[in-house]
């Protein structure tokens, strides 16, 4: 059985968070989807949630533009192709564009894809220029605890807003194989599959209750069902980027564009707020300045198939 891996103190809320959904889905609700907002759980603290298991405390988060640029990291991953990588990839985000609500409109929602970058590493640098990256983990998957994560989705925002500043997406291809191949016998983990659910974390959206949901917590090996928005997500998109909303488009990351990230040492004093290794959960608030990010673990794994010493080969734990 599959589902999501305790990851931490934010873990803590996507464990409860899942467990609920799943009783909903039982109860056959039709709306399921969910909204990110500024809450974080803590070992202290718990998030309520609403009759719809729905974050109800915080502010829901949003972007302010109807528009987001991202870059893939120039290295891809060394199990596939980069040109096919960057091309997946970018589907993944043209599933969330040019989506059609239910009143026949079109979401305020649309992506520009940036030329690759340098930068390898999930971080917002609050006194300077950033990027929203997708990156492979390839060698090393950092965060303890949810190394049966497939991917992995920083959100850095405004604790009072909700407004979201930075996403980075991380796959973890160091303990998994993702596939990009529409042969259904040779998929494995489907990199469009996952990364389409990330980019909906990477818009705001939380885990939703609807099992068929690309939303859902929860992947099924070898499926690629979740690379194609259902009702659900159509209704979280719409939700959130409303047709005729009246929001400019606006690709600029917030400080400018930075295709490198700067080195730690020399950001220490700029509020990096990618999680640190071992903490297991990225939800780092910088004192004083009103910015946090979520760390938003997501379709996750406790069968996490280890990558074998000679790469290719694979054996269950
Ligand atoms: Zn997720």
């Amino acid at each position: 059985m599959w589902r999501t891996a305790k990851h931490g103190k934010q873990g803590s809320t996507f464990a409860a968070f899942v467990a609920g959904a799943a009783i909903l889905a039982v109860a056959g609700d039709a709306s399921a989807f969910c909204r990110s907002t500024t809450c974080r759980a803590t070992s202290t603290k718990e998030c309520k949630t609403d009759q719809d298991n729905c974050p109800a405390e915080g502010e829901k988060l949003f972007w302010p533009t109807s528009c987001i640029s991202y870059a893939v990291n120039e290295l891809g991953t060394q199990d596939l192709d980069p040109v096919d990588t960057r091309d997946i990839i970018k589907k993944t985000f043209q599933a969330w564009t040019d989506v059609t609500c239910p009143d026949g409109k079109t979401a305020s929602m649309a992506f520009q894809e940036r030329d690759p970058v340098a930068c390898k590493r999930s971080e917002y640098n609050k006194e300077g220029r950033n990027v929203n990256v997708v990156l492979f983990q390839d060698d090393d998957w950092k965060y303890r605890g949810i190394d049966g994560t497939l991917a992995k989705t920083s959100v850095t925002y405004n604790d009072q807003t909700g407004e979201i500043y930075d996403a980075d997406i991380e796959v973890n291809t160091a303990n998994n194989t993702v596939t990009i191949t529409d042969d259904p016998r040779k998929v494995q983990y489907d990199l469009q599959a996952i990364l389409t659910h990330e980019v909906g974390h990477f818009i705001g959206i939380a885990h939703s209750s609807d099992p068929s949901a690309v939303m859902f917590a929860s992947y099924s090996p070898g499926s690629v069902a979740q690379r194609t928005l259902t009702p659900d997500d159509v209704k979280a998109v719409c939700a959130i980027y409303p047709p005729g909303s009246g929001v400019v488009c606006n690709v600029e990351p917030r400080g400018g564009f930075d295709p490198e990230c700067p080195d730690p040492a020399d950001a220490a004093a700029a509020c990096t707020v990618a999680s640190a290794p071992g903490e297991g959960n990225g939800a780092t608030k910088s004192a004083g300045a009103s910015l946090a990010v979520l760390g938003l673990g997501a379709l996750a794994t406790t069968l996490a198939r280890r990558r074998a010493s000679n790469r290719g080969s694979w054996r269950r734990p």
